[in-house]
């Protein structure tokens, strides 16, 4: 265990997470006479809405995921700690964070969690094994592997039933992300794969969309739904609305429709995409705070100032707080951090916590694109498709993307992906396809040493685990 040395008396404070939250909260204390410390569990700030032209061989990782550590490099007041936040101590102003086996404690006066969210499976966590999600890195490019991966299969395949399997791709959740990604497996089979297989014919993959609602983007509204709807259509993807997945396993779906039909689609590569739930350190401040609750995603549903209950120096920003009529998505998450940071520097000028006006939101408006040369874009009560919102949705992204490098070259690999036929990062590796399994296998194998020398007597090794985290895992083991 090793504790931060506080190298000045200044204020401290610490961020959780460096997503958009973790990122705009610490840079917006940048000129404030504070240290900050920017713990997080990954070494990058990930642009997640481009993940899944990461998945469709568009872009590559380092485009969207800049070092965090080079991103606030000329911060002269933040540093960057790289560990799993395991522990908030809220009476002795910890936090404590674990990287492999070593635990780190950090001292905090101001505390920003902005750890964002994580797929939910509904209860259903054995469908993350067949059907990955789309929140991380490892999952953008398991995914593509799995894709690539299912056309090399087909190619192989030795009779039809296997091919047609291989050939079927089902996104399961219309919502932006599911939209994006069954157009773009769409285009890839239709264009950029098309004419390179000698025994199949890409072209032939179905595309199948499932959603569990009646609506493509429903919270979009009918009209943009509508428009989305149609396109993906077009492009022949096939869309089924009402259609509530109830099995996954390797080989396809079970589905039960609206008039309680239950059938099967065979189908080898699945991706899901259908809900998200509040990390749990949402569940871990809002049971040690003072009666904050959490919803029924997870999330924390803070006070007006964005505080838990009893600790107006804990803010807790962007998906994983919960306030009303504010998405979960990045614009959420930059003004709600940027608030945070700003009642922190307020109160090092002597403002009371009670004398906060209330965080409020501006929509800035929402949008998802469909295919090349398409999207759908709502701002205020305008709603607009087609190749103009197709425009606006590249000019605000590229606006986003953190770094002028990234920003020149993912203009350039979207110059030759919508232009031409060609896409710049088609590389795949088995390892990508197995990787997340292997390592699920070797944490097992940890936690069955553990218990083995727990039963023998002999104290297990320290691997960083704390008691209920060990606890946790037994329990894991015997349900
Ligand atoms: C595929 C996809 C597409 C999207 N498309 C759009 C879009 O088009 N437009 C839009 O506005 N929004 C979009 N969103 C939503 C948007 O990305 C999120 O709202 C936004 O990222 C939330 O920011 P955040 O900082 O709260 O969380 P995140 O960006 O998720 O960051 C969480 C951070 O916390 C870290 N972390 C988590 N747990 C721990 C822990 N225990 N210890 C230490 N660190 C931890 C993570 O490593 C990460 O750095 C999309 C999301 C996804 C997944």
């Amino acid at each position: 265990m090793s504790t931060q040395d506080v190298e000045t008396n200044r204020h401290r404070v610490v961020v959780i997470g460096s997503g958009f939250g973790g990122l705009f909260g610490t840079k917006h204390l940048k000129r404030a006479d504070v240290d900050v410390t920017l713990i997080s569990k990954t070494s990058t700030h990930l642009f997640q809405p481009l993940l899944y032209q990461v998945a469709t061989g568009i872009l590559s990782v380092g485009e969207i995921a800049p070092a965090t550590r080079l991103v606030l490099r000329k911060q002269k007041n933040a540093k960057v700690l790289l560990g799993e936040v395991i522990d908030i101590d809220l009476e002795s102003k910890t936090v404590t964070s674990r990287l492999l086996n070593q635990n780190t404690v950090t001292e905090f006066d101001s505390l920003i969690v902005a750890t964002g969210a994580q797929q939910s499976y509904f209860g259903n966590d054995r469908f993350a094994t067949y059907a990955p999600g789309m929140k991380t890195i490892d999952d953008a490019l398991e995914l593509r592997a799995r894709i690539l991966g299912a056309f090399e299969g087909a190619e192989l395949a030795t009779t039809q039933e296997a091919r047609d399997r291989l050939l079927t791709f089902i996104v399961i959740g219309a919502g932006p992300t599911g939209v994006e990604l069954a157009g773009q497996i769409a285009e890839l089979s239709d264009r950029t794969l098309d004419g390179t297989f000698h025994n199949i014919d890409p072209r032939d993959a179905r595309v199948i969309l499932l959603e569990g609602a009646g609506a493509v983007l429903g919270p979009m509204g009918p009209k943009l739904g509508g428009k989305a709807q149609r396109r993906l259509e077009k492009m022949g993807v096939e869309i089924q609305l009402n259609a509530m997945v109830t099995d996954i396993d390797a080989q396809g779906v079970t589905v039960k429709d609206a008039d309680g039909t239950v059938r099967r689609i065979e189908s080898s590569c699945k991706v899901w995409s259908a809900g998200v739930q509040g990390s749990p350190l949402g569940k871990m401040l809002a049971e040690r705070s003072d009666g904050t609750e959490t919803d029924r995603a997870g999330r924390v549903v803070v006070e007006p100032d964005l505080t838990i209950k009893g600790h107006p120096n804990v803010f807790v920003v962007g998906d994983l707080m919960s306030v009303p009529n504010v998405p979960g998505q990045a614009q959420g998450a930059i003004q709600g951090a940027t608030y945070a940071a700003k009642q922190i520097k307020a109160g090092l000028k002597g403002q009371a916590p009670q004398d906060r006006k209330p965080f409020a939101y501006f929509n800035k408006g929402s949008m998802a694109t469909v295919s090349r040369f398409s999207a759908v874009c709502q701002v205020g009560k305008l709603e607009f498709g087609g190749f103009i919102a197709w425009l606006a949705w590249l000019a605000l992204h590229l606006y986003y993307l953190v770094g002028y490098r990234s920003r020149i070259v993912t203009v350039i690999q979207w110059f030759v992906t919508f232009l031409g036929r060609s896409r710049g990062q088609m590389a795949a590796t088995e390892q990508w396809i197995f990787a997340r399994l292997a390592v699920e296998a070797v944490q097992a194998d940890q936690e069955e040493a553990d218990e083995l020398a727990a039963a023998l007597g002999a104290p297990p090794a320290d691997n960083g685990r704390t008691a209920a985290e060990k606890a946790a895992a037994a329990d894991r083991r015997a349900g």
